[in-house]
């Protein structure tokens, strides 16, 4: 590979011409990649797009466990014996406290999530209900992960006020078979469009640490930009004791960053979330990491802990970006570091949620 020009990387992406898939792969493997240069030329793009501010999501585990589905770095699948907290889906009240509760966090969006293959017909007219009541008294966007959709369920959701669809393609459509046989990644495809042709906007991202290729990695990144993803969740596996798929695979702080960089440039208006793992993964160049990506996951990940509040706050404070909210973030911080118990903050990433803490999201 002749050398990288990262001025052009920068101006070209700003043009809305993304890298190639051959460049891609080389910004995630050439040792030659300088890789300061690389954060300033994916920050030149996060910049005019997102300026400096972070977007908070939460996310609320609405149902958790049993899902007949076998993906293999789910500890939700029947085929993990991941020690989680199980329990069917939670009451509309808890809910509507729990999205109030989000908002009042200065999240930007609040995303509930369903295990399970997808939901019935009476279950999509239930959500529907829901989705209408959270828009009406919350100025908070709505994001929902509820599994396979068909065109009819995205039609009616869209109508009930949703917001934005996430489903994640997590791997190459050649890996998919190694990760799940249940279903597959056409199927994926398939609600994907459905929602698109609905007018969702699409949330879609991929799980590094699974034995992909770069060159995998950037073919996904491809993917999701001609699919039109307005945000896309990269997430580095989080190796859960008891998953099919529990120890992640060839992922260095280093190699994490030029995988959001490469995002970044080849999907230069789409929100690129520094997803699950982030705090394993990229280690100390979490901060760095924020100038290309431009959201986070605040409070943990499905089923395991993440950092503490306080810990992701301070962290974008002392990065020098701020918070996409209706709230300041000096008084987030204030207020969550007040709030802290010593649990939460000595708490370590991996550590799986109680059933106390998937339900009690909205205290
Ligand atoms: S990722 Fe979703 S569909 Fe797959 S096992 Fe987990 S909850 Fe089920």
């Amino acid at each position: 590979m002749s050398s990288i020009d990262y001025n052009k990387l920068a101006s070209d992406s700003l043009e809305d011409i993304p890298p190639d898939r051959e460049t891609c792969t080389a910004l995630l493997t050439d040792p030659n990649i300088q890789i300061r240069r690389l954060v300033d030329a994916a920050f030149e793009v996060r910049r005019t797009y997102f300026g400096r501010k972070v977007q908070i999501h939460i996310i609320n585990n609405a149902q958790n466990g049993h899902c007949p589905e076998d993906c293999g770095y789910c500890a939700q699948a029947r085929t993990s014996d991941a020690a989680i907290a199980d329990y069917p889906i939670k009451n509309d009240d808890e809910i509507l406290a729990e999205a109030r509760s989000a908002y009042e966090s200065g999240a930007f969006r609040y995303c509930m999530v369903f295990a399970g293959r997808g939901p019935s017909k009476r279950r999509v007219e239930r959500l529907c209900g829901l989705i209408t009541k959270i828009k009406q008294a919350y100025p908070i966007q709505v994001c929902l992960s509820p599994g396979l959709l068909d065109r009819e369920d995205t039609a009616n959701l869209k109508a009930a006020g949703l917001d934005r669809l996430n489903h994640n393609l997590n791997t190459s459509e050649a890996r998919y078979p190694s990760i799940c046989t249940t279903h597959t990644y056409q199927d994926r495809i398939h609600t994907l469009e459905a929602a698109n042709q609905s007018g969702l906007e699409l949330c879609s991202g991929m799980i590094c640490g699974m034995g992909e290729t770069p060159d995998e990695i950037s073919g996904i990144a491809h993917t999701l930009r001609e699919l039109g993803v307005s945000s896309i969740p990269v997430n580095f596996l989080i190796p859960i004791a008891g998953n099919a798929v529990s120890q992640a695979t060839g992922l260095t702080p280093d190699y994490c960053l030029r995988i959001l960089c490469m995002y970044r440039l080849v999907n230069p208006r789409s929100e690129i979330r520094m997803a699950a793992g982030r705090e394993t993964h990229l280690g100390d160049l979490e901060p760095l990491a924020l100038h290309a990506a431009n959201s986070l996951f605040m409070d943990g990940y499905l089923n395991t802990r993440g950092s503490s509040r306080v810990r992701t706050l301070q962290m974008i404070a002392d990065a020098g970006f701020t918070v996409d909210s209706d709230h300041a973030l000096d008084n987030l911080l204030a207020e969550e570091t007040r709030a802290a118990s010593p649990d939460e903050l000595e708490a370590k990433p991996e550590d799986l949620k109680s059933r106390e803490q998937l339900r009690s999201f909205a205290s």
